[in-house]
């Protein structure tokens, strides 16, 4: 199909400095921990986007020198002549298709701890560095200063000389030393460096000429610059500092890029930002300061909100991590008149969550997503059927729904048996939590591929027993029939029941998404730690019911700090007036009491009085149908269960075994992945 005629400008190159970017989709640098330690894996990483059609394709952070590194971290690294050889992997893998390549030269002050390098980090003035590590920073002296802008033009020459088309000066996400140069609060010097906007803002002036001295002939200079910190008059202001530093620098970079700050804030989940664009207010000013082009982002998932932008004189270069995360292939399918095909990013962060643990990339959506070199996985490619065999699929959750859509692609003939009136499983009963209504792009991308397919069946209203699916004959059987809250008390932090709950009236989240009954003062009792226990917090207290909280951890929803949403959650839960007890976990229940001990001290007990006990612990797969088919399993040349029956996790894990599943399919009974290719050091 061709293009609608109303996407063209998208696809109008821009002029960025003496080079040329073919078309407005600039995938912004963004971490991926394959980095120095997983070259070819970046490589096949970025190079599918460059595929896709993405424009400009972005490294993420690259450490340019050892006094400034971000071990546990595995970013990008050019400390000196030796890490070009794989730089040239990623530039060669992104100009195979037209692409400009983008490098984010990084030097992270007191963000980095060194503690690989074990040298002292340096900032602006003394201060503890932010890692949460008992190491602080040292006061640079002019000598440090004068380091720094030369390790910025060495680094900027090894980029050009590996291939960079972009070579980015950073100050943003709150990590960047010429961020912490800007602010006061972290700027503290009474020398030409501190004091004035203008001199906080002089060392960025200087490393933005320098690196344009040395390279900026060959390459186009990039300032990625955080106009607005959404802290109020306690940070940088996009009305104030923002604006003055855009006036200032105005025509020095060849690009601006611009976002706020910190990441929380520029890559907030669709759970705080739901709306795409969201930065909009506080980075449309900048194009009218300057002429140069200016790139930006927003979540945009949508080609209508993406020539609007353009249109309306926001931005010049529709900037994207997450949507093309989610979507390497998002600009081809515009181009290609394919629009119902692009796989939109829900804004979960589970992304940005694996970079924050340091472990390599993966996506709710798009489940190939890290895995390019890894197991040779393309996100629109898949090796076609190996027979005409029928698969049957049980379960029409996320694992069954990928699994079926990746075997049609495939080319086998599918059957999805589906036991409720809807597809979606446990997306679609969560998707209606405050917040997740994005969650339901998991479900629709699959459904509504799925229903055009030729070669599926869907059947709804369809519960299998084990002697319905051996009266099908279907040789190949995934089960995907998901998992159920446990109502007992066991989970992360209790290993037996809780007394008194055998045969209490109490709720799970299954209950409480089912329609159950929650009536008055609610006590919700979270150890799963993720996002189920706040959220329904969230909405009993909509619904305008008092809520206590109890956590056995020391903060609300606190595997969240990964996703980068931990302090919103509490934040938000404190302005809805949830009580909230942590450290704190369930001793003994009885009607209308629950007594909680604090988990370093069981003799501090508290009496809870509620109506309602909801329990968010851990779930027991749903399984019983797969054990039972198990009995037959010389009958099936695959028998497998799949998702949150073969082990209860994140909808991105469901996504991703039922997308294993079907690559794997022949494998049969085996259900472990065969040996991935991994990168070992060579020796000599
Ligand atoms: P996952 O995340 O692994 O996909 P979900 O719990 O989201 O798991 O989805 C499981 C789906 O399987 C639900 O939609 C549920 O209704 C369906 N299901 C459970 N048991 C059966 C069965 N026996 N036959 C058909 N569908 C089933
Ligand atoms: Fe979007 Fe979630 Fe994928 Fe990240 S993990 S790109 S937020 S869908």
């Amino acid at each position: 199909m061709a293009r609608d005629s109303k996407y063209d400008i998208l696809f109008e190159p821009v002029q960025i400095g003496p080079v040329t970017a073919p078309n407005r989709f600039y995938q912004v640098p963004h971490c991926n921990v394959l980095g120095h330690g997983r070259p070819r894996a970046e490589a096949a990483n970025r190079g599918v986007k460059a595929e896709g059609g993405w424009g400009v394709i972005c490294t993420q952070e690259v450490e340019i020198h050892p006094t400034c590194e971000y071990t546990p971290f595995v970013e990008g690294r050019i400390w000196d002549a030796r890490d070009i050889p794989q730089h040239r992997l990623m530039t060669d893998a992104v100009h195979a298709h037209g692409a400009l390549a983008g490098i984010e030269l990084a030097f992270n002050g007191h963000h980095a701890s060194n503690l690989y390098s074990r040298v002292a980090p340096v900032a602006p003035c003394a201060i503890a560095t932010d890692g949460g590590h008992p190491i602080q920073a040292r006061a640079m002296t002019k000598r440090d200063i004068a380091d720094v802008r030369r390790w910025h033009v060495e680094a900027a020459r090894r980029a050009r000389e590996a291939g960079y088309d972009i070579v980015y000066v950073y100050a943003g996400h709150d990590l960047s030393i010429l961020q912490h140069f800007l602010k006061p609060q972290f700027n503290k010097r009474s020398d030409e460096y501190g004091g004035s906007l203008e001199n906080r803002a002089r060392l960025t002036r200087e490393i933005l000429q320098d690196v344009k001295d040395a390279v900026g002939h060959e390459c186009a200079v990039a300032f990625r610059f955080a106009t607005d910190e959404l802290r109020g008059e306690g940070g940088l202001r996009a009305e104030v500092e923002g604006r003055e530093v855009v006036e200032m620098l105005a025509e020095l970079p060849d690009l601006w890029d611009v976002n706020v700050s910190a990441w929380d804030n520029d890559s907030a989940t669709a759970r705080f930002e739901p709306v795409e664009g969201y930065q909009e207010p506080y980075i449309a000013f900048v194009k009218q300061l300057t002429s140069k082009p200016v790139v930006g982002v927003g979540r945009f998932t949508s080609a209508d909100a993406m020539v609007s932008q353009i249109k309306r004189g926001v931005l010049d270069l529709i900037g994207a991590a997450r949507p093309s995360i989610a979507d390497p292939f998002l600009p081809r399918k515009i181009d290609e008149g394919r629009i119902d095909e692009i796989r939109e990013c829900i804004g979960c962060n589970i992304c940005a969550a694996q970079d924050n643990i340091s472990a390599p990339i993966r996506c709710t959506q798009n489940p190939t997503q890290g895995e390019e070199w890894k197991q040779g996985w393309h996100p629109e490619r898949i090796e076609p059927a190996a027979s005409d065999d029928h698969v049957l699929v049980i379960g029409g959750g996320p694992a069954g729904l990928e699994c079926a859509l990746q075997l049609a692609n495939r080319g086998y003939p599918v059957t999805l048996a589906e036991a409720t009136d809807r597809l979606g499983g446990r997306v679609s009963r969560e998707c209606e939590l405050p917040g997740l209504s994005s969650y339901a792009r998991v479900r629709d991308y699959r459904e509504s591929l799925l229903r055009k397919k030729p070669n599926v069946e869907i059947y709804l209203d369809n519960r299998l027993s084990a002697e319905d699916v051996l009266a099908l004959e279907i040789p190949r059987v995934l089960v995907a029939t998901g998992a159920h809250w446990r109502r007992d008390g066991i989970g992360k932090t209790l290993h037996f029941p809780v007394p008194g709950l055998d045969g209490a009236d109490v709720l799970t989240p299954d209950d409480v998404l089912g329609g159950g009954n929650v009536e008055g003062r609610v006590l919700i009792f979270d150890d799963d730690d993720y996002y189920l226990g706040s959220t329904i917090a969230e909405r009993c207290r909509e619904q305008g019911r008092e809520v206590v909280l109890v956590t056995p951890a020391s903060t609300v929803s606190a595997w969240t700090v990964y996703t980068l949403e931990q302090h919103k959650i509490q934040s938000r839960l404190l302005d809805l007036g949830v009580e909230i007890v942590v450290s704190h976990a369930l001793a003994e229940v009885e009607p209308g009491r629950a007594v909680v001990a604090n988990v370093y001290h069981g003799s501090h007990r508290l009496d809870i009085e509620f109506d309602s006990l909801i329990l968010v612990t851990t779930r027991l797969p749903d399984d019983a149908l797969y054990n039972s088919l198990l009995e037959h399993e010389d009958r099936f040349s695959t028998l497998r269960a799949i998702g949150d029956c073969h082990a209860p996790g994140t909808v991105a894990a469901a996504v991703y075994d039922g997308h294993s599943a079907a690559r794997h399919l022949e494998s049969g009974k085996d259900i472990y992945a065969p040996l991935f290719n991994r990168e070992i050091p060579a020796l000599g």
